[in-house]
Formats: C-alpha cells, structure tokens, sequence
C-alpha cells in the first residue's frame, strides 16, 4: 500500500473508551434538556437511566469530546425509542379504509382530519370522504364543512343527532359512492371523562377503523402522558399525530408517549393551513426534544469520518485484488448512504463504471441485493465462477427474479472495477485520484 492510504489506514485504530465520568458530567445537561422540552420526567428518568448503561465503554469517535460522543449516543436512543423509521400508514388496497379521529378538544382533530385526507388523496390517489360526527356544537359540523369546501372533499353529515347513527349511514353512504378512504372526526372534551369514551368506543367497535389516530397538541406537555395512556387504555390505538409543531415547543410529548404507550407517532401538524401535515420523522423529531444543534451537527461530522473509513479499507481490499460481490454490495450500501461524489469515495476506482449511479436508490439497492443473494457464498467469493458459467447466470436470474441481462450488467460492473484495480496495483496516489475518474 502507498504511504498516504496507510496513514489514512492507521487512523482505524488507537480510540478511547466512554467513562462513567465522562457520562455523568453530560448526563445532567442532557436530563435538564429533555425536561426542558416537556418530556415527562418519568420517561426523562428511565432514559437517561438506560442510556448511561448504553453508553459505559463505547468508543469515542475521532473528532468527538467524550460528552459529545455521549450526546451522539443520546440522539440515536431517543431516535430508536420514537421508531427510527417512519411508521406506515395503514391503507387497504381492495377495501374502504376507515380511520377514526379522537383526541381532546383543541387538540387538532377536525382539521387534521381534512389534512389527512387530502394528505393521502394526493399521495396514495384515494378518494376520501369524511363523516361528521363531533354533534355536540353545531359549529363542530360546519367547521368541517367548511374543510371539506376547500379541499373539495365530501362530508358526510346529518346533523345534531346520535353519533352512532350517523357513522353507520356515513360508512353505508361511502361504500354506495364508491370512496375508498372515510375519516371520522368525533368530539373531545376539555378533559377526559367516561361518557365521551364510552361513546368513541361505541363508534369504534361499530366502524372497525384501520386506524384509529390520536391527535395530540404537541404543547400539551407534561399531560399528554396521561391523555394518550387513557386513550389507549379505552381504545385500540395504531397512531398518533402531534400537531402544533410548528409553535416553539420542542416537542417532548412525541417521546413521552411514545415511550410510555408504544404508539407511534405517525405524522405531525405544521401549521393551521390544509397542506401543513407531514409525515413524522423520528431523526428530526429526536434532535428538536434534545436541543443540541451544535453538538449534533459536530457528530454528524464525525460520524461521516466513520464511514471513510470504512471506504478506506474497503479501497484497501479492492487493491489487493480480492473485490468481490460481498464488497460490491457494501460499495452500493456505502454509496447510497454518503452519495457517489463525497470525499473518499471519489477515490474509489471505478467509480464511473457504475453508470449514471449518482446517488443508489432504494429500489436499485434492493435488485442488486436479490441478485447477490442469489449467489452461492462461494460465486459471491469468486466471481469467476460466474463469468463462465451462462447456466449459473440463469439460476441467479431465476433466483432473484431479475433478468439475465441485468445479472450480466453486474457482472459487467464487477469485471470493469477489477480490472481498473489490476492496473491500480503499483501506481502512485496521484496518478490513482485521476484513474478513479475513468
Ligand atoms: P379539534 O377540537 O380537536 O377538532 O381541533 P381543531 O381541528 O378545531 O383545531 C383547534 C385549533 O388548532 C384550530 O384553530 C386549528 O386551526 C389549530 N390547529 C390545528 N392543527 C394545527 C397545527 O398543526 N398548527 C397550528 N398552528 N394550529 C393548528
Ligand atoms: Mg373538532
């Protein structure tokens, strides 16, 4: 290996470790920051409880201060505890789906419920329609109404009478009609009380909703522990949505339940018009309750130097001649994550055989996994094996059910970067950097 790489190389190793010290000192700040977000200070307890055994003896990251890396480590629990990944929103495909509204009064209900609506018109091409069921001011109907007028969307409605009632013609109605998405918005109270659950049980049990979504004001605070522990308690609660994010909160409730209820909170209200709905993001969401902006952009920085290295001694493997389709399906990983034309990957050889693959989508990622895991561990080992054999190249295709022409491309793509790795072997750093060009 050229002297420049193994420098790079040398920087793997030789990290410190998280002390109980170390942990402690950022715990206090970290503590203060969530209760100042609103988190409920049980689930503030518990986590900074857990996180402190999490974190004794992690490496520190190069680049990072131990309280630092301890908030790295902070931010990446509360994003795993609110989901990590976005929550799905539950849609039939052949059926109506139903969803119920509840929540509190204020909270958001009537129009997050036209927002939603439009929300998943747009997006999934649903034909919506909503039911008015909220019956105890008459406001309340003409409030979604007037929603319903503005999105162009149907609202079912017939009045001051018993709720039960009209759920039932409303969900006869949209089936006649032929729409494929009925959201109910029902009436809250100020507080919790039996009557008002009894009745969203009702309508509940009568509607058989795909989602019944908790609608949580993202202000509520240390209370909405309490509300969505109730809520869930009386009903079969699949989501959550915090609305009034856009305010200053920083969002605490988000954690609170879900770390208390397990619900997951599936989008967030952004504002008062129809269009403010956006689908909630536990990363975003994690760094707003904790309010370290500065400290996690300075993570980010460090956790990017985290994965050139990986890059590097992935270039060191290539180098030895001995890339395979293990490696190549790392390289695509790698590629997706940091983008084709960031720092080191540039360096990569290569890099221009694999097309116009600027940036690896989902979808990209997902056929090359087929194909490469339709591979013996012992094809994926020597290629070799699958350049001769036309037949082996048929069982992958069968396999992976991608054609034979793109197995071919593969292959292609595989012999192209081993070849310019060949000629590599034995060139200067400089000369390399123009070669990862071409
Ligand atoms: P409901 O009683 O639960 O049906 O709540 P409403 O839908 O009537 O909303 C109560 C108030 O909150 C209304 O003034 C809404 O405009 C406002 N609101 C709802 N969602 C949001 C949001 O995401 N951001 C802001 N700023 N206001 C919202
Ligand atoms: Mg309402």
């Amino acid at each position: 290996l050229t002297g420049r790489f193994q420098m790079a190389l040398r920087r793997l190793t030789g990290k410190a470790k998280l002390t109980e010290n170390d942990i402690d000192e950022m715990m206090r700040e970290v503590r203060l920051s969530l209760l100042e977000a609103d988190v409920n200070y049980k689930v503030v307890k518990e986590f900074t409880e857990d996180v402190k055994v999490l974190a004794y003896g992690e490496k520190i990251l190069k680049g990072l201060k131990p309280g630092e890396q301890v908030v790295k480590i902070v931010n990446d629990e509360l994003t795993k505890l609110m989901g990590e990944e976005t929550s799905e929103i539950n849609l039939k495909t052949n059926d109506m789906t139903v969803m119920l509204m509840v929540g509190l009064q204020g909270a958001g209900k009537t129009t997050t419920a036209g927002k939603l609506a439009n929300f998943i018109k747009n997006k999934h091409n649903k034909k919506p329609m909503l039911i008015a069921a909220d019956v105890y001011r008459p406001a309340a109907i003409e409030q979604l109404q007037t929603v319903g007028q503005q999105l162009g969307i149907e609202v079912y409605q017939e009045g001051l009478i018993d709720p039960e009632t009209i759920v039932k013609n409303g969900l006869k109605y949209a089936k006649e009609q032929a729409y494929d998405l009925v959201i109910i918005d029902t009436a809250g109270r100020l507080h919790i009380d039996d009557s008002m659950m009894d009745e969203i049980q009702k309508i509940e049990k009568l509607s058989k909703p795909d989602e019944v979504l908790l609608t949580v004001d993202a202000m509520t605070g240390q209370d909405a522990v309490n509300v969505a522990e109730t809520f869930n308690k009386a009903l079969n609660l699949t989501g959550c949505i915090l609305t009034k994010l856009d305010g200053d909160t920083r969002g605490g409730a988000a954690l609170s339940i879900r770390k208390m209820t397990g619900v997951p909170i599936k989008f967030s209200g952004t504002g008062e018009k129809l269009e403010d709905i956006e689908v909630f993001h536990p990363e975003r969401m994690a760094s707003r309750i904790l309010g370290m902006g500065d400290i996690l952009s300075l993570v980010e920085k460090a956790t990017q130097e985290i994965d050139e290295e990986e890059a590097l001694s992935m270039m060191e493997k290539m180098m030895t001649g001995k890339f395979n389709y293990n490696d190549l399906l790392k390289q695509m990983k790698m590629i997706k994550r940091m983008g084709k034309f960031s720092g080191i990957l540039k360096m990569m050889p290569g890099m221009k055989s694999l097309g116009n693959m600027d940036k690896v989508d989902d979808k990209q990622l997902e056929y090359i996994e087929a194909i490469v895991g339709s591979m013996t561990e012992e094809e994926r080992k020597k290629p070799e094996l699958i350049n001769r054999s036309s037949s082996r190249r048929n069982r992958i295709a069968r396999g992976s059910g991608r054609s034979y022409s793109e197995i071919n491309k593969l292959v292609d793509m595989l012999e192209k970067q081993q070849t310019l790795m060949r000629r590599m072997q034995g060139m200067n750093p400089d000369s390399l950097q123009n070669m990862a060009q071409g």
